[in-house]
């Protein structure tokens, strides 16, 4: 029997395939990455935050796998591209392709013990340097328990209970999901095409001459 589709997921792709109609053709991947983390800002912006940990300078969970779907790293490639001097997005995309090849194929709880921060974690101020454009892994990651929190750092323990915000976590789950089925119709696949580490995701994204060349490298059929 074939697993029940979640409605929200359903309605997710016909809202984001009906948004990229009128974009254009070139732009469709990081189109597709950056109205989905719009969605989930509009979708969020009216819950309560009372319980929440996380504040501004706190980035000790920057040092955790972080997945991606394809489009967001060709939102957050583009973002880089539209705000960094052609020097300083060189500099950091090197970065970020050696955080790529030491911690790119580590399980998590193997990448946690390494302790290697993210490539746009600022070590001064402990915020986020890409923050319009961060993940959803990373919007929808918010911790309830400061101190599960530091525990889980300070016993480098990645299986460490952190009570989370269980709505949040969900919304970026679906919006993920969404994501990864619009791009697999853009390339004539079934399902959903694959996640991957975020500098991993990030370098192969940049390695394709284009959105448009990374579409036809990956076309189907
Ligand atoms: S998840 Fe924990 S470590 Fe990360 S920002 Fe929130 S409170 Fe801080
Ligand atoms: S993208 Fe930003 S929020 Fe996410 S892990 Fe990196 S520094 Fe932290």
């Amino acid at each position: 029997m074939m697993p029940e589709r979640d409605p929200a997921v359903e309605w997710l792709v016909r809202d984001m395939r009906s948004h990229l109609r009128k974009r254009p053709k070139r732009h469709q991947l990081s189109d597709a990455g950056a109205y989905a983390f719009d969605l989930y800002e509009t979708n969020t912006a009216s819950m309560p935050t009372y319980e929440l940990a996380c504040k501004a300078g706190c980035g000790s969970c920057c040092a955790a796998h972080v997945g991606v779907e394809v489009a967001e790293a060709f939102a957050i490639v583009r973002h880089l591209h539209q705000t960094r001097t052609p020097d300083v997005f060189t500099a950091l995309m090197a970065r970020v392709a050696e955080i790529a090849a030491e911690v790119g194929e580590l399980d998590p709880g193997t990448r946690w013990v390494k302790q290697v921060f993210c490539a746009f974690l600022d070590p001064d101020s402990q915020s986020c340097t890409i923050y319009p454009v961060r993940p959803l892994a990373c919007r929808g990651y918010n911790s309830n328990d400061l101190d599960a929190c530091n525990l889980s750092t300070a016993n480098l323990d990645h299986d460490q209970p952190i009570p989370a915000d269980a709505v949040r976590m969900l919304r970026a789950q679906q919006l993920r999901q969404a994501l990864a089925e619009v791009t697999a119709r853009m390339i004539d696949q079934d399902g959903m095409t694959d996640h991957a580490e975020l500098h991993s995701a990030l370098t192969a994204a940049h390695a394709a001459d284009s959105e448009l060349a990374w579409m036809r490298a990956n076309k189907h059929g």
